[in-house]
């Protein structure tokens, strides 16, 4: 049986981090779309309710229901507005347009455009959407951006600060109330979070893009069969790996359907105790020198998302939800 093992100790770690920065675990928005980025979102959900986190944000309904009661605030991404939303949850505004199809009363946070361009109302927009949101009868509770390049050191950052600084002040003139967001994690470690903001926290959570943090994910597999290659003799489809000399190898339960990349054969790619992967992957498995009943794939994402030319959070967030989770 393959396995994810989730350090609840480095994640409660991280979150402490975190909250340092944001001075109160109260200021964290964490989150947890996509099964919190492939960890297992209702495995985290107690552990990050415990230390303190009251709000979420998740990509859809579906992700709302199943977190429903856990925490008090719910803020939904990537909501297609359906006449029915639900009083419980909060809604991301993503276009000027929807906002005819919500339902009267629900609860919106205003996407803000400062400079990404994919979704919100732009600066010069506002005015006009707040009016509408009060003519559609909506609750306009709070605005947020999101950064493009908070990653880089590139000016675009400031520039899109500045645009929602702008947008604060005008509707904090109708809404003093509003909460206000912008920050994610690649902008948490970015000098002086402004005071009157919360922050949507998702990858360094997971101990991901900053040195101090720690990882919380580990991936192993569990040896289906064994046997002894001889010199000459391949292992897998195509038979892209012969064998230069005798080697015990085996086959692991982890294969391209369980959401990791598929190898091909080419390169090396290292496991964690540095052996290298032997042959193609197959959908369900994968071959290596014997390394016992049970092997970790990885415990650091960046390893596979470096070797197929990606990003971490692509190579976690695609780990299939069946893969069985535990908190150790
Ligand atoms: C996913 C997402 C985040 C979190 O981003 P990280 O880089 O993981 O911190 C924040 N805001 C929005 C709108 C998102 O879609």
């Amino acid at each position: 049986m393959s396995l994810i093992r989730i350090n609840q100790k480095a994640y409660e770690y991280n979150l402490k981090e975190i909250a340092k920065k944001t001075e109160g675990f109260e200021r964290i928005i964490c989150v947890f779309k996509d099964n919190a980025y492939g960890h297992g979102a209702k495995l985290l959900a107690p552990v990050a309710r415990e230390l303190g986190i009251n709000f979420i944000a998740l990509k859809n309904e579906k992700e709302a229901w199943e977190l429903e009661g856990i925490f008090e605030n719910i803020l939904i991404l990537s909501h297609l507005p359906h006449g029915n939303e639900n009083e419980r949850f909060i809604y991301a505004l993503n276009d000027i347009s929807q906002i005819k199809n919500y339902k009267k009363n629900t609860k919106i946070h205003l996407k803000i455009d400062t400079g990404m361009h994919r979704n919100g109302v732009s600066v010069q927009e506002l005015e006009y959407a707040m009016a509408l949101i009060k003519k559609n009868a909506l609750k306009l509770e709070g605005i947020f951006t999101h950064f493009a390049n908070a990653d880089e050191m590139d000016r675009s950052f400031f520039v899109q600060k500045e645009g929602f600084e702008k947008a604060k002040k005008i509707a904090k003139k109708y809404y003093p109330d509003l909460l206000t967001h912008s920050y994610n994690s690649a902008a948490l470690f970015r000098g002086k979070i402004p005071e009157d903001e919360y922050c949507r926290i998702g990858l360094v959570q997971f101990g991901y893009g900053h040195k101090d943090l720690k990882k919380v994910l580990s991936l192993y597999a569990h040896r289906l069969s064994q046997r002894r290659l001889e010199k000459g003799q391949s292992i897998g489809y195509g038979g892209v790996f012969k064998a230069k000399e005798a080697l015990e190898v085996a086959n692991y339960d982890l294969g391209y359907a369980d959401g990791l990349f598929r190898y091909d054969g080419k390169g090396k790619l290292r496991l964690a105790n540095g052996k290298e992967m032997l042959g193609r992957m197959s959908m369900d498995s994968f071959s290596c020198e014997d390394c016992g009943e049970e092997l970790c794939v990885f415990e650091d994402a960046d390893v596979w998302a470096d070797f197929f030319h990606t990003i971490n959070y692509e190579i976690l967030v695609k780990l299939h939800p069946d893969i069985p989770r535990v908190l150790v």
